[in-house]
């Protein structure tokens, strides 16, 4: 083959989509179908917000989102602290469904894809299945958080947060608001989320990092306080009733200093592109997909080396990651205690909270972040 895509989620997806028909190109992936089942909130913020978000990608037609995969539109993130005080941010957000979106823009893009292929390692330049190899010109190693690719080549192994989720059917939240909880109880070391995907049915789930929690405490504990009794979520979750669940997991770490080893392109979860302090990780994994295909287009015709594709993911990804990198770090500093996180969080405003949700840091955080043992002392 000329390119092998590993994993086809929303990277791999990209990748296949962007990637010149006169290739031959093959995408893998273990999943029977494709993005099922969904181990994902399932939100992309809108072209608008997409351009403020990352205000360096020169095209944007990638967050033309269609209708077709798209389940709600929302407008408002209600972003909640452990003493009930709300920040209410205007902030839209496409819900899709999104195993529809991945086996779409794959089988769209007319490149050859082998479902049920567990990849378990990869040697001497092939990607090694359970049941015979695959050799290739160049590789996207898009095959998510626990990539084989990259534990066979020695790339750093991102710290990562296991995550629950319900989807939910009877939920009486306002379908136009993006529910975001902070709370050691409900979601230590991250957040907890309601996201509606209309008709009732919504997303229900928390982030979970044990190192955040208090002893004896377990996700499966901490989502179902946070459906039954946590009181800024139970009122909406009272009636509703589970129709399915996952657990996953997210990186929530800097993004790969390169993501090109030899021949081998990393792109998404497999190379902790996510923005760390949010947990989202659709929008930089669509646009990695892309920059990989169009990277090993270029090779193909001549233009440019594999290099090339660390200057591109990083002119368009790289400073919101880190400023996400940043925030989220910030955040771990006082995340021991929900007291000290709705103090912290006093000195906020809207517009803060708006900047901090695009990636941009506020004064007053960057200000918080040289007190910091000052105020671990007293808040
Ligand atoms: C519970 C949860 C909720 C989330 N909610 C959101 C959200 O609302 N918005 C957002 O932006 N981000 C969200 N994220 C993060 C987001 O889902 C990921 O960052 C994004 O899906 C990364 O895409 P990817 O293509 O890199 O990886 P994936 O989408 O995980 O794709 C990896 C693919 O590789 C395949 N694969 C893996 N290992 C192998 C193997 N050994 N052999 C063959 N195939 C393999 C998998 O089957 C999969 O298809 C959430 C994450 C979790 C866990």
């Amino acid at each position: 083959m000329d390119v092998a895509v590993a994993g086809v989620g929303i990277a791999g997806a990209f990748a296949l989509r962007g990637l010149s028909k006169s290739l031959e190109v093959v995408g893998i992936d273990k999943r029977e179908k494709l993005g099922y089942p969904v181990e994902c909130g399932e939100i992309i913020p809108t072209k608008k917000e997409m351009k403020a978000l990352l205000p360096n990608l020169d095209d944007c037609s990638l967050f033309d989102i269609p209708k077709r995969f798209e389940s709600n539109l929302t407008k408002q993130v209600h972003f909640v602290l452990p003493n009930g005080k709300t920040f209410e941010i205007d902030f839209e957000f496409h819900v899709v469904r999104r195993d529809e979106m991945i086996q779409t823009v794959a089988e769209e893009s007319g490149h050859k894809i082998m479902l049920k292929r567990r990849i378990k390692d990869f040697r001497d330049g092939k990607l090694i299945l359970e049941d015979g190899e695959i050799g290739a010109e160049v590789y996207v190693a898009s095959d998510g958080p626990n990539s084989k690719i990259a534990k066979a080549m020695g790339m750093p192994r991102p710290e990562i947060s296991p995550a629950k989720q319900y989807v939910m059917k009877g939920v009486e939240s306002d379908e136009d608001v993006v529910y975001m909880y902070i709370g050691k109880k409900i979601s230590p070391g991250a957040y907890a989320w309601i996201i509606p995907k209309g008709n009732g049915v919504a997303n229900v789930g928390i982030g979970f990092r044990p190192g955040y929690a208090d002893k004896g405490d377990t996700i499966v504990k901490a989502l179902d306080y946070f459906v039954r009794e946590y009181p800024y979520s139970s009122p909406f979750l009272k009636n509703a009733e589970i129709v399915s669940e996952i657990g996953a997991v997210v990186p929530v770490d800097r993004p790969l200093e390169s993501a090109v080893k030899m021949n081998v392109l990393f792109a998404g979860d497999a190379a902790s592109m996510v923005i760390s302090h949010t947990g989202g990780g659709i929008p930089t994994a669509m646009v990695a997909g892309n920059a990989a295909a169009r990277t090993i287009n270029g090779f193909f015709e001549g233009e440019n080396d594999l290099q090339f594709y660390d200057s591109l993911w990083k002119k368009y990804l790289y400073q919101p990651l880190m400023n996400a990198y940043f925030l989220k770090n910030l955040w771990d500093k006082f995340s021991d205690s929900d007291k000290r996180i709705s103090r912290i969080l006093s000195f906020a405003t809207n517009s803060d909270m708006e900047k901090i949700l695009r990636c941009r840091i506020p004064w007053k955080v960057r200000l918080i972040s040289h007190l910091t043992p000052i105020l671990q002392r007293v808040v």
